[in-house]
């Protein structure tokens, strides 16, 4: 195909030779060369990982904003942050060759018109408003590289400032400077129309001469085709990358719409929308706030990256701070702000930073029944631009897929939690005390340590019931088992619900002197306590208690567990209210 293309150029340009009317044949030639280029034999694009923000002094670039074609200074004002482009590779290689392309036509061109001295073509700098040289064929080494127009230089600063649609003087010996030399030529002609894309102007094509009247209406209308061609040629190959990037950008998406569906835990629901986050949109700072319980009014910074990332994880907050995050949990409705004066995050006392200019907040639907979101990320950054249109599309499907995962494993854990726990007393369970007991005892082998084991059952419980009634019996349990707690670390022992009125408890890195002492203060504080039940008298109890230290060459902690009911078995029939210890 592109062969056919090449061949028919080839033709007509040779046939535009003969001159006259021929010369007609020429901008249908550069055509036909165009359409043979684009169409020639495609390389396979290399995946995008590679950050390129100090290849960003490119040309033109289309933007993800629909099919819009962005020019450089719009790029570098929306992404001069120190965050990394997931830009691709492709993107420079595609890059060359379109500046050789329009070099090659530079040269095809100046070829056709031997009276012309320089041919350019320039494209927006990293300035704004200012023009910059690209590519250019000429006769004199003073050409300027990289030479930069803005507005007011001269002549072809007319065609960005006043948009107009040509140039073209036939003698411009009065004093007219051209800018892009670096000593100045007796140049006496020039000519120059925009390139525009879209209804914008994005760059020019400009020739010139020594000669006096070196061009006509015919030139302008040939610049025009030229101009044409380096335009759709610089957006076609960019449209190219693009849709390319965004194709790599759809897949990962995919990928990991595929990886909520397979996590057990919230914790895992975070992570991944943070490396998702990471790898596809930029930022210079990433929250995710998340409330503790559904329906709770209390939560945390679950994940925290980028700026100050220190100070925000693991922050908390409820629902009456007054932060940007917390409204727009509250709201479940996104946000998108620029910052001009120090905003607030989270709570009044936070941590400032003037670097941020722009934040994003987006709750995470979860589809609770109540209207305020459970989860909310925020994506900041230095750069003061919206998030585009790409972007959006590119969170919005995550944020769904995150809900759904999150409500999903938020049951399951709550599930998980509910079977693991006695619903009387809010203890964890037989089953998961066992569970637990095999976890401390590895560990205490590793560490060479002893586990205190206590077993305790109430004293003539029976009679509770029977005096006044269950109800009450069921209080007496749950003042136990809370007075049992009090009595041991917090986070570190642990007490379970064992059966009925009898409880375990295993204390982590116990010596034979703190088992005791600790079953003792246990049985004194029960002792001790008057046991408040409604339209009843207080009445007092007590427990007796079995415990057995387990050392590192006691293995077996069904045998562990046997041996401290032999103890409370003993305590119980040598008078009750007592602490044994098995021997
Ligand atoms: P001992 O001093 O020998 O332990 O006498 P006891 O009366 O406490 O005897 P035992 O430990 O065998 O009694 C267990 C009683 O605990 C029997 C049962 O009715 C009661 N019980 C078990 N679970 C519950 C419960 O969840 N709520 C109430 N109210 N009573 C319970
Ligand atoms: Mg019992
Ligand atoms: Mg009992």
């Amino acid at each position: 195909m592109s062969d056919i293309f090449l061949v028919l150029a080839g033709l007509m340009l040779g046939l535009s030779f003969l001159g006259g009317p021929y010369l007609w044949f020429i901008p249908f030639g550069i055509i036909a060369l165009v359409f043979g280029w684009l169409n020639r034999p495609k390389k396979i694009l290399p995946s995008l990982t590679r950050p390129i923000t100090d290849k960003l002094d490119r040309l033109v670039r289309i933007e993800s904003k629909g099919t819009e074609f962005i020019s450089l200074e719009e790029l570098i004002e929306e992404k001069s942050s120190q965050t990394v482009l997931q830009l691709s590779k492709s993107w420079q290689e595609v890059e060359n060759d379109v500046e050789q392309f329009i070099y090659e036509t530079l040269v095809f061109f100046k070829s056709m018109m031997p009276n012309v001295y320089t041919a350019a073509v320039f494209f927006p700098s990293k300035a704004p408003g200012y023009f910059e040289l690209k590519a250019f064929c000429s006769e004199s080494s003073d050409v300027l590289e990289k030479a930069t127009l803005s507005p007011s230089h001269g002549l072809v600063g007319q065609l960005i400032k006043k948009r107009v649609s040509r140039i073209l003087e036939g003698d411009i010996s009065g004093g007219k400077t051209l800018y892009y030399y670096q000593n100045n030529p007796p140049v006496h002609s020039i000519a120059a129309v925009p390139i525009i894309q879209n209804q914008q102007t994005r760059g020019a094509v400009v020739i010139d001469s020594l000669q006096h009247n070196a061009f006509d209406g015919e030139t302008i209308t040939l610049l025009k085709s030229v101009a044409k061609i380096v335009g759709t040629t610089a957006y076609m190959s960019y449209m190219k990358v693009k849709n390319h990037i965004e194709k790599d950008q759809y897949e990962v998406l995919y990928q990991y719409q595929q990886n909520f569906f397979h996590s057990m835990s919230v914790n895992d629901i975070y992570v991944h929308i943070a490396e998702y986050i990471k790898s596809a949109i930029p930022f210079d700072r990433l929250l995710i706030l998340a409330l503790d319980r559904p329906k709770g009014d209390s939560g945390r910074v679950v994940y925290a990256n980028g700026i100050d990332e220190e100070y925000f994880e693991n922050q908390t907050f409820t629902l009456s701070d007054e932060g940007l995050l917390i409204l727009s949990m509250i709201r479940n409705t996104p946000m998108e702000r620029s910052i001009e004066e120090p905003t607030i995050r989270i709570k009044r006392s936070e941590k400032q930073t003037d670097l941020i200019r722009h934040i994003l907040v987006l709750p995470i639907i979860t589809n609770s029944d109540e209207n305020k979101a459970e989860m909310v990320i925020s994506l900041e950054r230095r750069a003061p631009a919206r998030y585009s249109s790409h972007e959006m599309g590119l969170l919005k499907p995550i944020a769904g897929a995150a809900g759904f995962a999150f409500m999903r494993t938020r049951a399951f854990e709550e599930k998980e939690e509910q079977a693991s726990r006695d619903g009387l007393t809010g203890l964890i369970n037989h089953r998961t005390f066992h569970q637990k007991f095999r976890v401390e005892k590895l560990r205490a082998n590793r560490q060479g340590t002893n586990i205190g084991l206590l077993m305790t059952d109430i004293d003539k419980f029976k009679n509770i019931n029977d005096t006044y009634g269950h109800p009450a019996g069921d209080i007496v349990i749950r003042t136990i088992a809370s007075i049992l707690c009090k009595e041991v670390r917090n986070d570190i022992d642990v007490v379970a619900r064992y059966g009925g009125e009898e409880f375990v408890i295993m204390l982590v890195d116990a010596s034979s002197q703190s088992l005791r002492d600790t079953a003792e203060r246990i049985r004194h504080s029960v002792e001790q306590k008057l046991f408040e039940i409604e339209r009843i008298e207080p009445i007092r109890l007590t427990i007796s208690i079995g415990v057995f230290l387990i050392t590192p060459e006691h293995d077996d902690i069904r045998k562990a567990l046997e041996f401290a009911d032999k103890a409370l078995y003993k305590a119980k029939n040598t008078g009750r209210n007592k602490v044994v210890e098995y021997s």
